[in-house]
């Protein structure tokens, strides 16, 4: 979940665990947009000197709200070269978990950027898809992340290749799995274009083939999001073969039941 300090959320995160709290949620966590090593990189996201301010305010929630179990993480971009950078942010705060998502497919297109839509159509979608997934698992493997977040971004936008994305979905997965990192089911995904989970079905089915260890974000940019579809997720995680989700604590992964709701 986000904060203001991200530019494009409302509400602070005592807000947001006020909410939680009214909808009977055991534990949330917050994962704002990470700084990038230059404050200018884009403007979506909290500056470099705010970090501090970032857990600051996380620290108030808890406070507010000690009934609650309140998770502090980061959601961090992932692009090659800024490994250094996201290892010095690891090190500045006590985090529970690293979000690694890929949204940028080069310092200058976000994919999911709106504003950016008519990138799209210089090039076919399989070549978007395959851009994505190859970068997603270089993010697996750089051993950064706890997690990796709305793992199939890039059908946003309903943008699909009609060719079969299942060789992508599986060299992601196997290098997921191979270095112990989580995925998350993400409901924002339904109040986008494609209207349907992250990741959708066919990929989260494979996913827990693979035995990639799973969590669950509602990706809330305001408090009246928070935990929203819940019960929608939790279903398809159990269609889709899993039996178990996982939560962290200072980086460390502890399984977990799936929720009963
Ligand atoms: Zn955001
Ligand atoms: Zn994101």
């Amino acid at each position: 979940m986000h904060t203001p300090l991200c530019r494009h959320a409302t509400g602070e995160p005592w807000e947001y665990a006020a909410q939680a709290r009214q909808l009977g949620l055991p534990e949330i966590g917050f994962a704002d947009h990470g700084p990038m090593p230059r404050d200018d990189f884009d403007d979506w996201r909290m500056k470099a000197g705010e970090l501090g301010e970032y857990v600051a305010r996380v620290e108030r929630a808890r406070r507010d709200h000690p009934q609650l179990v309140i998770k502090l993480g980061l959601e961090v971009d992932y692009l090659p070269g800024c490994e250094d950078w996201i290892r010095e942010l690891a090190g500045r705060h006590p985090w529970d978990y690293f979000i690694g998502s890929v949204h940028y497919l080069s310092e200058s297109w976000a994919i999911d950027n709106p504003a950016q839509l008519a990138r799209w159509k210089e090039r076919a979608p399989l070549e978007v898809w395959t851009a994505y997934f190859e970068r997603l698992t270089q993010a697996a493997e750089s051993g950064l992340f706890d997690i990796l977040g709305h793992v199939d971004l890039c059908k946003k936008f309903a943008i699909y290749p009609p060719e079969d994305c299942t060789p992508l979905y599986h060299r992601f997965l196997q290098a997921a799995r191979r270095h112990g990192v989580a995925i998350e089911i993400n409901t924002a995904g339904l109040r986008k274009d494609c209207r349907e989970l992250y990741p959708g079905f066919h990929l989260l089915q494979l996913a827990a083939q693979a035995g990639v260890p799973l969590t669950f974000g509602s990706d809330a940019h305001a408090p009246n999001e928070v935990g929203l579809n819940f019960a929608e997720a939790v279903a398809q995680a159990r269609r889709a073969g899993y039996t178990q989700c996982c939560r962290f604590t200072r980086r460390q992964r502890q399984v977990a039941p799936l929720p009963l709701s």
